[in-house]
């Protein structure tokens, strides 16, 4: 809990670099796994912190151009399952369009690993890959439009 209160000083000591308010403590560490904030990488090399709402909107807006992504893999139950490419605090970046289960090779032996396709809130389509829910996943950009 002290790392938590520390933590929670430094974003009230440096506020968020989109310049809306730091909400209280409660709101901001809600004892989930996800905290209200979201760290990027700054210009001087040193994270920034911004609130969810504009770390969404920066995300989407970064998704547009980037060639390459790092995300998260989630499920969603919705008359049925499907799968989805969220960002960390588990907002929707992509729906995923098809799957692929197999293995990967590493070191330690042979684990399982997703193949998928998707296409993003831009209509743009990706070629991904990843452990499985809940764990990040990487992708790259299809070719053409989805
Ligand atoms: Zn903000």
């Amino acid at each position: 809990m002290a790392e938590v209160r520390q933590a929670y000083a430094d974003l009230r000591a440096r506020g968020f670099a989109c310049g809306c308010p730091v909400p209280p403590f409660e709101e901001v560490f809600p004892g989930t796994r996800t905290c209200g904030y979201a760290r990027r990488r700054g210009e001087g090399g040193e994270d920034d912190f911004y609130c969810l709402p504009c770390a969404y909107e920066r995300e989407r807006a970064d998704l547009k151009t980037a060639l390459k992504y790092t995300a998260y893999l989630s499920i969603e139950e919705r008359g049925g399952r499907a799968w989805y490419v969220t960002t960390w605090p588990g907002e929707r970046l992509a729906e995923v369009t098809s799957i692929r289960r197999s293995v990967k090779h590493t070191w330690a032996g042979l684990k399982p690993w997703l193949y998928f396709r998707a296409v993003d809130l831009h209509g743009q389509a990706w070629i991904g890959q990843g452990e499985g829910e809940g764990t990040y996943c990487r992708l790259r950009r299809a070719r053409g439009r989805a």
